[in-house]
């Protein structure tokens, strides 16, 4: 009996569950699942984002439901749209295998008469964003008179968000009778509140920790213009020279574009997205696990579930349309105990995204330098002297040693390394000599980020994640150390050294006198109302200082990574093996 089976889930969710490639139920999922699916009751569960709370109540709505009745059963509510298409997108795939089971999804800045339509063709769950579910509930076009089971995902983020007032309206829509799931990641008093209020007598289980897998990520973005994603997508790979990467594009033609590119300009790289076969699929994805492809082009439906070690880093070359699906891009890295890098190449006005991704994940960006022609031929010099030094040597070459002796005969020793490292240099040196300096500056309003204005005042304070803290954890700690509550403390943005946050402004006084003199273990916490200059990253490496030549087409080719025995090859133009590569991933 496979462990989801153990749980005592059916067939038809087992089937999915295969499906999506899920193997072992998380720890929320195990501990959540047989007890909704088994008792009748209301239950708060605590867990951290990413430890899949959507299937851990996700299964057993969809075991509860009755698909062959046509009224809605079952209401989610969850804070943003991007939760709510995400959680109906899960929900419609874990309910696949059964017929007739509706789930619809119910937010803001859409058609409401299109909602309306859908959940008159029968809905049995109906995700929704709370201020159009009660828009929906005044116009009267959705009864939820007679649901079973209200779920209330992401409490925490809900109540932060200031949904307080529409839950209870919509709570009171509901019959007293139906069970209650509220899920959050965090116990905050508001949510405890809603608890009490709402719920009786709720079983209670908290999961310890984070799933690891984005633990061990970091995120970094790259500001370009449009124009140069691609050659900044190439640096990216050049500054990295053992990179095992799935890169993500948004289209399918983007997707094949961007492989074709890579692999025209030398790099040992494959696309994977719907358009291809399941057998090329699956070819692309063998030569990936063997890691004769370094670089995975794939779109996000592709690359669902793709489950391959040490892939070192996720690259975003365009960020997604839905920005919950960054969080699937960025698993693909930092699993089983590894680290992870995940990048983003953006253009300025993409750059608010990066906000709300990092609201999402719960963890913040560092703004990084796409890096010069300098320092990639730098790196790739440093790469080729360990290699060197990791190199076994090959014997089968012994019988011409002395006629390479004889001709490298008159050289020392430092000569010789000269000489060497100058054949790899001028290749690098050559087509990076007249590079550009790919970024674009940008400034805060561009960043999206938040100033101080007359209701809001934001503040610097000088300890950050190296201190040990995250956003959530810096907000605990300054609610404590103000008794402020969560409304009056918003945008904590935790960096590694340093952080930010807002107060109402009327609490101004109170925050400065507070850590006027304030100590935490033996140093000084030092807090100060942001200036916008202060709030650029310290560390700006390299700002203007990259080759600024005319632009030129980009006909480098680089090498075939690792094998060094072709790069003499390369210069004549002797490319066979590349071009074999080429062909076999156009058909
Ligand atoms: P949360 O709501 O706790 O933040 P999600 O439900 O969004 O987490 O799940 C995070 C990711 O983990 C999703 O991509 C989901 O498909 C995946 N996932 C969930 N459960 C499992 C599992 N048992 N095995 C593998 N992946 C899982
Ligand atoms: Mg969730």
């Amino acid at each position: 009996m496979n462990k989801f089976e153990a749980l005592g889930l059916g067939e038809a969710v087992i089937k999915a569950v295969e499906d999506m490639g899920f193997e072992t139920p998380s720890e929320v999922q195990e501990k959540a699942i047989p007890i909704l699916l088994n008792e009748d009751t209301d239950i708060v569960a605590l867990a951290q984002t990413g430890t899949g709370k959507t299937a851990a109540f996700g299964f057993p709505l969809i075991e509860k439901v009755d698909s062959s009745s046509r009224i809605t059963q079952g209401l989610i509510l969850s804070p943003t749209r991007e939760l709510c298409l995400q959680i109906t997108n899960e929900l419609k795939n874990y309910s696949k295998f059964i017929p007739g089971l509706h789930t619809v999804a119910i937010y803001g800045g859409a058609s409401i008469s299109d909602q309306a339509k859908q959940i008159k063709r029968g809905a049995q769950i109906i995700v929704a964003t709370p201020g159009r579910m009660q828009d929906m509930i005044n116009r009267k076009m959705v009864d939820i008179s007679n649901i079973g089971y209200c779920v209330l995902d992401e409490a925490d983020e809900m109540l932060n968000m200031g949904f307080y007032e529409d839950i209870n309206a919509i709570l009171s829509h509901t019959p007293k009778e139906k069970n209650t799931w509220l899920f959050s990641a965090t116990m905050p008093k508001e949510v405890s509140t809603i608890a009490k209020r709402f719920m009786s007598a709720p079983v209670e289980i908290t999961v310890g920790h984070k799933n690891t897998g984005s633990k061990n990520v970091s995120h970094e973005y790259y500001v370009v213009n449009s124009r140069d994603r691609y050659a900044a997508l190439k640096r990216l790979a050049d500054a990295n020279p053992d990179i095992f990467s799935v890169i993500f594009c948004r289209t399918k033609r983007d997707t094949q574009k961007v492989a074709e590119n890579l692999i025209e300009d030398g790099y040992n790289a494959a696309a994977l997205h719907g358009d291809l076969s399941q057998n090329q699929r699956d070819l692309v994805m063998k030569s990936f696990r063997n890691r004769q492809i370094q670089m995975l082009v794939a779109t996000d439906v592709a690359a669902r579930g793709i489950d391959v070690d040490n892939v070192t880093h996720v690259i975003n070359y365009q960020l997604p349309d839905e920005i919950e699906t960054y969080t699937h891009r960025s698993g693909r890295t930092g699993r089983a105990g590894k680290s992870g890098v995940s990048m983003v190449i953006v253009s300025k006005s993409e750059l608010r995204k990066i906000k709300s991704v990092e609201r999402i994940i719960k963890k913040s960006f560092e703004k990084k330098e796409i890096p010069s022609g300098e320092e990639i031929c730098q790196i790739q010099l440093f790469h080729l002297a360990s290699d060197i030094k990791k190199s076994e040597i090959n014997h089968e070459i012994d019988s011409y040693l002395p006629s390479i002796n004889e001709v490298l005969e008159e050289f020392t020793k430092e000569e010789l390394i000269k000489k060497f490292f100058s054949v790899e240099f001028s290749r690098f040196h050559n087509y990076y000599k007249k590079s550009r300096d790919l970024n674009t500056s940008v400034n805060d309003r561009d960043r999206g980020e938040y100033t101080s204005n007359g209701n809001s005042t934001r503040y610097f304070i000088n300890v950050g994640e190296k201190d040990g803290f995250d956003w959530m954890t810096l907000k605990d700690f300054l609610k404590d150390a103000l008794s402020l509550g969560s409304d009056s403390l918003t945008r904590v943005d935790v960096k590694e050294s340093f952080s930010f946050f807002n107060t109402n402004t009327e609490d101004k006084e109170k925050v400065l006198e507070v850590f006027e003199d304030f100590k935490l273990q033996g140093r000084n916490v030092n807090v100060e109302i942001s200036k916008d200059s202060r709030r650029r990253s310290p560390k700006r490496r390299n700002e203007g200082g990259g080759y600024k030549g005319k632009r030129r087409s980009d006909g480098f080719k680089p090498k075939n990574k690792k094998r060094f025995d072709s790069y003499n090859k390369d210069d004549r133009g002797n490319n066979g093996r590349r071009d074999r590569r080429k062909r076999s991933d156009r058909n």
